[in-house]
C-alpha cells in the first residue's frame, strides 16, 4: 500500500477547540491553547507522520469581522486555507446544542471533504449527545460526524483513522521528525504573545506584534539568547503590558522563558521588552515586518 500525504483544515469558532485538538492530534503544544478566544494569530500547521502516510493539520483563524489591514489579512488566509484542503474538519462545541455553527460554510461543505468533529463530549451527559449527532448529521453532507473529547483525547485516534482514506496517495512533504512548518522563532513569538494575553486579560493581543530581534547562542555560557519586542500601539497599552514597576512584563517573561525551555529543551535568557508604534496595523511595511503579510 502506497503511503498519503494531504491537509487538513480545523475550522470553527474560536474557543471551540482547534489548537486543543490539532495539539492533541499532533501529540506536542505547537498550537496556543487559551481559555479566552481568538488568541491562535497565524495559521498553524502541525505535522503528523504515522505509517499510512503524513497528514498536515492547518488551524486557521477565526473569520471574525475584518476590523483593519490585519483582520483583513487573517480572515483571506483562513478562506483559502478551507478552500485548499483535503478534508475539513468542522468543529461544534457540543454544549451549545443544536445550532449551526458560525464558522460553517455550505459551499465549503459541498466542494471539498468534510468531516463534522463534535467537540467538548467530555462535559456533556451520553443520552444529549445522540440528538446532536442526529443534527448535525442532517445539517449538511458531511463523511463522518465524530464526537470527540480534544481534551481528554477521547474518541480522536477514530477521527485520525477516519481521516487516512481522504487524504490523496503521495509521498511526504515534510521529513518524519518535523512537527510543524512554523520555524522555531514563530513558536517563540507566540508563546511570548499566549503568556501576555493570559496575564494582561485584556485585547492587548491584537494590538501587539512580537518582534524577534536576536535569536542565538551567546559564545560564554550554555544559554540560548533570545531578544524580544513587544510593539504596541498606544502609551496606554504600553503602560499595561509594562506595568507598575515592570511588575507586568516580569511576569511575562518569566512564564514565556519558561515556556520556551519546555519546547526548545535548552535554557533560555529571554530580552523582553516593550515599544510603542502608532498605528502598525494600518501600516504594510510594519505587518511585513511583523510576519504578518508575504
Ligand atoms: P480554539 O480557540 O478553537 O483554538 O480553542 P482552544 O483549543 O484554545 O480551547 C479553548 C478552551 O476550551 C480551552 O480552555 C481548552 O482547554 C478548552 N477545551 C478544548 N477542547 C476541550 C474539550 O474537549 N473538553 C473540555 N472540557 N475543554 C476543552
Ligand atoms: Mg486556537
Amino acid at each position: 500500500m502506497s503511503a498519503v500525504c494531504g491537509f487538513v483544515s480545523l475550522v470553527g469558532e474560536p474557543n471551540v477547540g482547534k489548537s486543543t485538538l490539532l495539539n492533541r492530534l499532533v501529540g506536542e503544544p505547537l498550537a496556543i491553547v487559551s481559555p479566552k478566544p481568538q488568541t491562535t494569530w497565524n495559521v498553524v500547521r502541525g505535522i503528523l507522520t504515522a505509517e499510512k502516510g503524513q497528514v498536515i493539520f492547518v488551524d486557521t483563524p477565526g473569520l471574525h469581522q475584518p476590523r483593519d489591514l490585519c483582520g483583513a489579512h487573517l480572515a483571506a488566509e483562513a478562506k483559502r486555507a478551507r478552500a485548499e484542503s483535503d478534508l475539513v474538519y468542522w468543529m461544534a462545541d457540543c454544549r451549545k446544542g443544536a445550532v449551526v455553527p458560525p464558522e460553517f460554510d455550505p459551499g465549503i461543505v459541498h466542494s471539498v471533504p468534510s468531516f463534522l468533529v463534535l467537540n467538548k463530549v467530555d462535559l456533556i451527559e451520553k443520552p444529549a449527545l445522540l440528538p446532536l449527532i442526529d443534527y448535525f448529521g442532517k445539517l449538511g453532507p458531511f463523511r463522518e460526524v465524530v464526537p470527540v473529547s480534544a481534551k481528554t483525547g477521547d474518541n480522536v485516534e477514530r477521527l485520525l483513522q477516519a481521516t487516512w482514506s481522504y487524504l490523496p496517495e503521495g509521498p511526504p512533504l515534510f521529513p518524519a521528525d518535523q512537527l510543524s512548518d512554523q520555524p522555531e522563532r514563530e513558536l517563540v513569538k507566540e508563546f511570548i504573545r499566549e503568556q501576555m494575553y493570559l496575564f494582561t486579560q485584556q485585547e492587548i493581543p491584537y494590538a501587539s506584534a512580537v518582534k524577534i530581534e536576536e535569536f542565538r547562542e551567546r559564545e560564554d555560557g550554555r544559554k540560548l539568547l533570545i531578544a524580544a519586542v513587544i510593539h504596541v500601539e498606544r502609551d496606554s497599552q504600553k503602560g499595561i503590558v509594562v506595568g507598575k514597576g515592570g511588575e507586568m512584563i516580569k511576569k511575562i517573561g518569566i512564564a514565556a522563558r519558561r515556556r520556551i525551555e519546555a519546547f526548545l529543551g535548552t535554557p533560555v535568557y529571554l530580552d523582553l521588552r516593550v515599544k510603542v508604534r502608532d498605528k502598525w496595523r494600518q501600516n504594510k511595511d510594519s505587518l511585513r515586518e511583523f510576519g504578518l503579510q508575504p
